[in-house]
């Protein structure tokens, strides 16, 4: 994701990747709502969708989530597997253009002033590379964190859970969701005709991280906590995982970034960890080509940590949370009993359903608009071309300043940005714009929209647009005026 957002703004990227082909492994079940607004801000979401099959609910901890339809065009968690994600994903990196060099393992990295030395061992021995910047987007054991001397604190596992695709023909249903026993808990999913993915959660042992998991041990904990096997057999893949909960300290240091389970590792529990890492590419492509290209100073890398980390940091707080409400025994029953019956109440469903979603991110803005710092709904525009999303105009993952109401002040104060951004005349379809978690607010006359979705500055319908503070958001986003 993060090499595609690179690419489409215009930087030079080679992805160096360790394996030497896709593992197929299924891993994450499913995308939520802003991570499909992301594919739909980039034009490629109808390819997920023609793979994937929208979810009903989604969950917390096990305990259903209902959606609204009114807050995104996309109201379900699409169900869909990692292995499908990362073949996708990696398709439109191939259309764009993205170098990906498999079968090269970075083993050391040297930063100075103008670059960092990647040190690669690759099938043919060592080699190196020269880049300008490095991200680390290589999974929770990041070899590049580690290299970078950033620091990962965080809370030891406490559980351990088992994870394997395989065929069960004993299974009295089809679908087994989360059934608590006294020794954990269990699921068993259908997730295409023929296998399960099956779950088996035991809270009285930590296992050895690199102990490899096997289909025997699946087997075992099943029986444990399940008292049977359902007579499942053929394994596709077995893995284990656990509620450890890391985060990298910075982001950065100095030329070097982290992204994805780099930066965050935390409990699967409602499926966020995929997603948060698509969402921290995307925070972060358009910054970091900015200023590869120059336009940009590099101070605004610090902001990829500033509004990166409070996210990654209430996930860790959320998948806690829901580690704690999976735990066996009498306490925590009545725990769930209690939660369940408040998650019936319009307020507690919705603030549950955004930290899940992160339709409710914010990020941090000196204006006090409410949509600024957060994403902007995919609302329908009048343009002379006809009606159109506001997605649409992101597709080239260009900044994009929508004027809503013909203001000459407003057209005046970008002329300076014209080479970086787009100036969009429209009309608002819609009178009220859903902006998690606020609310129906007034469409605006005018809006900046950061190429990753969020509002950098907004105006309102009837007063006189702040253009001081236009001109001052498109300097801190978009670098400084073109003279003349
Ligand atoms: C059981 C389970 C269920 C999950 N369900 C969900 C879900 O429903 N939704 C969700 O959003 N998330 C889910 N997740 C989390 C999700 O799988 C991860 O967050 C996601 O894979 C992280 O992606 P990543 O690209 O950051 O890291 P990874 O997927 O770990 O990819 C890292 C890549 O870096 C490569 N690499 C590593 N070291 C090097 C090196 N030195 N040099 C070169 N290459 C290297 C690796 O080979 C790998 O290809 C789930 C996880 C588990 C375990």
């Amino acid at each position: 994701m993060l090499a595609c957002e690179l690419r489409l703004a215009g930087a030079d990227v080679v992805v160096v990747e360790r394996l030497a082909e896709r593992t197929g492994e299924s891993r994450a079940g499913g995308i939520h709502s802003r991570t499909l607004e992301v594919l739909d801000q980039r034009g490629v979401l109808d390819r997920f969708l023609a793979e994937g099959e929208p979810q009903p609910v989604g969950h917390f901890s096990g305990l259903y989530l209902d959606f609204d339809e009114s807050e995104s065009r996309h109201p379900y968690p699409l169900m869909i597997l990692q292995s499908a994600v990362e073949r996708l994903l990696e398709e439109w990196a191939g259309e764009l253009g993205v170098r990906v060099r498999r079968s090269a393992a970075v083993s050391g990295i040297r930063q100075d002033a103008g670059g960092v030395t990647v040190e690669l061992d690759t099938a043919d021995g060592a080699a190196e590379l020269r880049a300008g910047y490095l991200v680390g987007c290589d999974g929770g054991r990041s070899t590049v964190r580690k290299l970078a001397g950033i620091g990962f604190p965080g809370t030891d596992a406490t559980m351990t859970a088992l994870i394997g695709d395989v065929e069960l023909p004993g299974l009295p249903e089809d679908y087994v969701w989360v059934r608590r026993t006294p020794g954990g808990d269990y699921s068993a999913i259908a997730f295409e005709p023929g296998w399960y993915r099956v779950i088996t959660s035991e809270y009285d042992r930590v296992a050895d991280r690199d102990e490899p998991a096997t289909f025997e041990q699946l087997r075992e904990s099943l029986v444990r906590v399940a008292g049977t096997d359902f007579g499942m057999h053929s394994p596709r893949w077995v893995s284990r995982f656990n509620d450890a909960a890391r985060q990298a300290d910075r982001y950065r240091k100095g030329r070097v970034l982290l992204a994805g389970d780099a930066a965050h590792i935390h409990f699967p529990a409602g499926g966020q960890g995929l997603n948060m890492g698509v969402q921290d590419a995307v925070n972060l492509g358009w910054k970091l080509a900015s200023v590869v290209r120059g336009r940009a100073p590099e101070s605004l890398l610090d902001s990829y940590h500033d509004e990166r980390h409070p996210v990654g940091e209430r996930v860790l707080h959320n998948t806690r949370a829901q580690a704690a409400l999976a735990r066996p025994g009498a306490a925590t029953d009545a725990l769930r009993e209690v939660f369940g019956s408040l998650m019936v109440f319009d307020d507690v469903n919705r603030v549950l359903r955004h930290m899940l979603t992160a339709l409710d991110v914010r990020y941090p803005v000196d204006g006090d608009h409410p949509m600024e710092g957060r994403r902007v709904f995919d609302a329908d525009l009048k343009t002379d071309e006809g009606v159109i999303g506001v997605y649409q105009l992101l597709h080239g993952a260009r900044p994009v300043l929508l004027d809503l109401c013909g203001s000459v002040e407003v057209t005046a104060a970008a002329a300076g940005w014209a080479d970086r951004v787009d100036l969009v005349a429209a009309r608002a379809e819609d009178e009220l714009w859903p902006v998690p978690p606020v609310g129906e607010v007034p469409a605006p006359a005018a809006l900046l929209i950061r190429p990753d979705g969020h509002v950098a500055w907004a105006a309102d319908a009837g007063g006189e647009p702040d253009t001081a503070a236009l001109r001052a958001a498109l300097t801190t986003w978009f670098g400084p005026a073109l003279e003349g």
